[in-house]
């Protein structure tokens, strides 16, 4: 058996996550929105109880907690809902960073063909944005920041905490895309200062299709964010359309396990970690890593074979490992990552490079089995 170690393109579901879903479907069916009967009312407590749970992992209210389909119909709610503010306060330049994931780097491309000024901040040979970079970027009519916590290619940690201290001082809306860091750097998202965060349940062993847009108030205030659809006023119109009650059931209770086994579960993912770490030490390979390793999440690597195309060694190696060369959502053909290209890496070793990712019931057993195997090839591919 081959073994997935594709987790920062999603994550196999939690079995207890999947029962939650299974149960709410077949008895909270109801509309969580429909007023005149028990049916409504007990699935309006299950979307209610999933909030809290939600709320709880990221430490604010549930009030604050706004369902979506995924952290990219979060990401383009984040920036394209301030469309109406930034035209009455005429403030319309964007910060962000080269390397942000698609949803939001294209939403900030399509503002900028509306007629905003989009800053992309590229980020050092380490993967990191420096925060001077952005502070130095702050301009009278800076309307957003937005900076992802962790980076789907590379694992790199971004320095959101120190971004964000220095944007509320200075007024400044923040939003952070933290679909790779929720449920996995959980005191870290808990200390953050935001305005606006963004995850999908599916990268913590949820489900696909249901995500989360965490508006924080200010001075009981949200920000002035309006949704990007018309239609009905679920989520108090932030997100209309009939609200997905077991999908939020699932996101609530992966929640709630990250929440609770969150430090038996980095535990397990940096012993994993040491397991690759220690088997590529072992090969005759060349290799060397992709981003500054002090700064990496605990569950994911980006390293680069020298000589070993990364493209062949996966065709050739699919029997044993899934992993990827890129976001999933830009892999249909190769082109090389513009992650590492914005890192000032040269194109011969971005297409040596993979990424491995995994999660806290990655088994250490078969991941040695499987990885001595892909090793054993990219031997050969040298
Ligand atoms: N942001 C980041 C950092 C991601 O890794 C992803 C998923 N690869 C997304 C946003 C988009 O998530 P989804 O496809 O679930 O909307």
């Amino acid at each position: 058996m081959s073994i997935y170690l594709d987790y920062n393109a999603t994550t196999p579901i939690d079995e207890r996550v999947l029962d939650t879903m299974v149960s709410t479907y077949k008895i909270r069916y109801g509309n969580a929105d429909s007023r005149t009967h028990d049916y409504g009312d007990q699935a309006r407590h299950t979307v209610e109880n999933a909030r809290k749970q939600v709320a709880t992992l990221l430490g604010i209210n549930s009030d604050e907690i706004f369902f979506t389909s995924g952290a990219t119909e979060s990401n383009n709610i984040a920036l394209q809902g301030l469309d109406e503010y930034a035209t009455k306060s005429g403030k319309k330049h964007i910060i962000t960073t080269a390397i942000e994931h698609k949803a939001v780097l294209e939403t900030a491309k399509a503002l900028s063909r509306r007629g905003y000024d989009v800053e992309f901040i590229n980020p050092d040979i380490s993967g990191r944005i420096e925060v001077k970079n952005i502070a130095n970027a702050i301009r009278d009519d800076t309307l957003v920041v937005s900076v992802m916590h962790v980076n789907n290619e590379t694992g790199i940690i971004q320095p959101v905490n120190e971004i964000g201290d220095m944007l509320f001082e200075k007024n400044i809306l923040f939003h952070v895309d933290a679909t790779q860091s929720c449920g996995k750097l959980i005191d870290e998202v808990k200390a953050l200062k935001y305005d606006m965060l963004s995850f999908s349940a599916h990268k913590l062993r949820g489900p696909q299709g249901i995500g989360v847009l965490a508006l924080r108030k200010k001075n009981y205030r949200f920000p002035p964010i309006k949704g990007i659809m018309y239609g009905g006023q679920q989520e108090h119109g932030i997100r209309p359309g009939t609200i997905p009650v077991a999908l939020i059931a699932g996101c609530g209770k992966a929640c709630e396990i990250a929440a609770e086994e969150h430090t038996e579960n980095i535990k397990h993912m940096i012993a994993v970690r040491e397991t690759i770490l220690a088997l590529l030490e072992e090969s005759k390979l060349k290799y060397c890593f992709n981003g500054d390793q002090e700064c990496c999440i605990a569950n994911t690597i980006n390293v680069c074979f020298e000589g070993v195309s990364s493209e062949a060694l996966m065709l050739s190696t699919k029997q044993y490992c899934g992993v990827s060369n890129g976001s999933a959502c830009t892999s249909n053909s190769y082109s090389p990552s513009y992650v590492l290209k914005a890192m000032g890496i040269d194109e011969d070793r971005i297409e040596n490079s993979i990424r491995i990712s995994w999660g806290a019931d990655t088994d250490i057993e078969s991941l040695k089995k499987n990885m001595q195997q892909l090793i054993a090839v990219a031997e050969e591919l040298v």
